[in-house]
């Protein structure tokens, strides 16, 4: 596909989903700025990232340390980049080399080898599913412990929850049920909502939406 059109389609999808996190918000009392949207580039070029910076975008999401590391040398400084992969130990210290916001820690462990890096700010990843089907996440039910451990960490603030809605279940009461949660913690931003669900993830309190495809086009290579 030649660049030009490559833009035009980038700019059009974007600026739907732009308004449909403006529609989202004022039907339930919210500004869009409360809201950062947050453009997965996974598994797409950094071309594609290039041109949503020049659109105006800000907020970059990646799954994968090389790809993250790679983007964010080529890309601005003004970029602020989220990785919301599962995290692996051994990668910890790379992705705190780029990577300015993380949303999914889940162990403790991680945890504390992430305070070793200043300047990171994270969301604790809920898991809302059974452990049968587990894929990362802390259970609910052990979060409140968890976050009493998390938040001796000096140097590494935790900004709020972050959730993804196990396969087939509603989207709308994961996302209430883990906002209530964390407002029971005091916090206050939430990291939910991905292309499929974001609306509802608005509707619920989400501050941070994660959206891929609506913007980028399907994936090729699954994540
Ligand atoms: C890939 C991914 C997204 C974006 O998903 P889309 O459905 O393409 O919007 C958001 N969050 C996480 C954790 C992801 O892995």
């Amino acid at each position: 596909m030649n660049s030009s059109r490559r833009e035009e389609e980038l700019a059009g999808r974007l600026a739907e989903v732009r308004d449909e996190l403006a529609a989202a918000a004022s039907s339930v009392g919210r500004t869009p700025e409360e809201i950062t949207l947050i453009v997965v580039t996974k598994n797409f070029p950094v071309s594609d990232a290039q041109i949503l910076f020049d659109l105006g975008e800000r907020n970059f999401g990646e799954n994968r340390d090389n790809e993250g590391a790679e983007k964010s040398k080529i890309l601005p400084d003004s970029v602020t980049w989220h990785f919301q992969g599962q995290v692996q130990g051994k990668k910890i210290k790379s992705i705190a080399e780029w990577a300015n916001v993380v949303h999914s820690i889940d162990s403790l462990e991680h945890a504390a080898k992430f305070n070793n890096y200043p300047g990171l700010e994270y969301f604790i990843q809920v898991s809302m599913e059974p452990a049968a089907q587990h894929r990362g996440g802390v259970p609910i039910d052990s979060l409140s412990d968890f976050y009493s451990h998390a938040v001796t960490l000096a140097n590494l603030p935790v900004q709020g929850l972050m959730v993804v809605p196990p396969l087939g279940s509603d989207p709308s009461t994961v996302f209430t049920e883990v906002a209530a949660k964390g407002r029971e913690l005091g916090l206050n931003r939430f990291s939910m909502g991905m292309s499929g669900d974001f609306r509802e993830a608005i509707a619920a309190g989400a501050t941070h939406i994660r959206v891929g495809s609506s913007i980028l086009g399907s994936r090729v290579t699954p994540a």
